[in-house]
Formats: structure tokens, sequence, C-alpha cells
């Protein structure tokens, strides 16, 4: 295990609390502050710049036949506007893609990239695309879209009618659903925030949302405990060059 903290010492990944541009990249409005809600919130308290970038319009989350869909991504649209206002998200992109819709990852990876060369974000984090049991399709495309994206930005011929010099800003990628986490964010001060902003999300109340927040609050406490408070969030940071080729990623 030397050789793994010597190449963590050299790689200075700061701490996730200390990135001051952070890009939030979800499958669906909701994801964002279901998972890393009170890390949102304590990252734009403390100063810190955060963008969504929301791939799919939510229009599948319904178990009402007479809704239509273009009314439901407009309501959802609605909702995921209070609920950033709440963590202090000042920025939205959406991206329009179909919820659950048959669009190929690499189409989501081609805007992704673009924006990352905009925005420039130190930190981008989006969901674990690894995760084994997950079986929403736009969980994991997104997930693997951002990661790819976080790969190939820095190259300016890929997806660049014009290529340009690109600044590399990116240090970090932080998975959140994620099976193996390795950061566990203190957010014992931001709980009521993460709590106000799930609830706007008013359309896909009821049905399972009691179970839900039973089940967040009992598994930050559960991760709490990693971190010495009474609840946190988990997520799996990962340095971007250990994105490719580099054999010893699971370990970290
Ligand atoms: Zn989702």
């Amino acid at each position: 295990m030397e050789f793994l903290e010597e190449i963590f010492e050299n790689l200075q990944i700061p701490k996730i609390e200390d990135f001051k541009k952070v890009m939030v990249i979800s499958p669906h409005p909701d994801d964002a502050e279901i998972a890393i809600g009170g890390t949102v919130a304590k990252l734009s308290d403390s100063g810190a710049e955060i963008v969504y970038v929301i791939a799919t319009d939510g229009s599948l989350g319904t178990r009402d036949p007479d809704l239509p869909r273009e009314a439901l991504a407009l309501r959802r649209k609605e909702e995921q506007s209070k609920a950033a206002e709440v963590l202090g998200v000042k920025e939205m992109i959406w991206l329009g893609f179909e919820d659950g819709g048959d669009y190929a990852h690499e189409k989501v990876r081609s805007y992704l990239v673009n924006i990352i060369r905009d925005y420039k974000p130190q930190l981008v984090m989006t969901t674990d695309p690894t995760l084994r049991y997950e079986f929403h399709p736009d969980h994991i495309k997104v997930g693997k879209a951002a990661s790819e994206a976080v790969l190939f930005y820095q190259f300016p011929h890929f997806e660049s009618p014009k290529p340009r010099a690109v600044e590399e800003t990116i240090q970090a990628i932080g998975y959140f659903f994620t099976p193996k986490p390795n950061t566990f964010v203190c957010i014992d001060e931001f709980r009521d925030k993460k709590i106000e902003a799930i609830q706007k999300h008013e359309s896909q109340m009821g049905g399972g949302m009691e179970t839900l927040l039973w089940y967040l609050s009992r598994k930050e406490n559960f991760h709490g405990k990693n971190a010495g408070c009474e609840y946190a969030e988990a997520i799996r940071i990962m340095p971007t060059l250990a994105l490719h080729a580099f054999a010893e990623g699971e370990l970290i």
C-alpha cells in the first residue's frame, strides 16, 4: 500500500470541501438531491460555484397514464429549479434526452465534453456506472458518458469542428450512488436543506417517498460513523489520471 499512498500524495487531490467549481451531472431531476443534496448545500455554502447538468427530461416519472409526458417534463423542470435554489445551485443545463429513452451514451458524452470545456469545473460528480445491480439505463449511460467526457475533453480534436487549446481543469470525478465509497461528507448542518430540496420534487412524492426518506436517514447515520458525525453522504472520488490504464483504480 505504500506505493498507492505515494501515488495519491503526488497527485495532490484536494479534499472535496476545497473544490471551488463543481459540475453535477445527473440522469434525472431529483438524483442529485437524493444522493448528494447535503454535499451540494455544504459546497455552495463554502463558496463553491455549482452547475447542474440534467441529462433527461424526467418524463417517465409517473404512474398516472393520463398525465402527458410533456406536461410532466415541464413540471419536473420547475421542481428541479426550486430544489436547486434551496441548495444554492445557481445554474442548470438541461440536455433534454428522453427519460428511459433509446439514446446512445455517446450522444450525451458529446454534449458533456463541450459543456465541460466551457464551464471548466475542477470536480465532476455523477452516478457510478459500475453499480452492479443498477438497471435504470439512464443511470448507467449518464455515468458512463460523464466519465468518458472527463477522459476526453482535454483532447482538442475530440468532438470539436474547430479544435482549440483546452484548459485542463478537472482534477477528480466524484461518483454518487456508488457501491465503493471512499469519501464521507458530514452533512449534519445541511441535512434540513437536503430534505427540503428533495420535497420540492412534489410530483415524486407519495409512492414510496416516505420509505426513501427513512432509508436515506438510516444510510446517512451508517456513513456518519465513518466521518465522526450523525449524518454523512458517501462518494467515491477518483483522480482523473485513474480513469484509464490504471490497474490500481479499484483500490482507491
Ligand atoms: Zn434517477
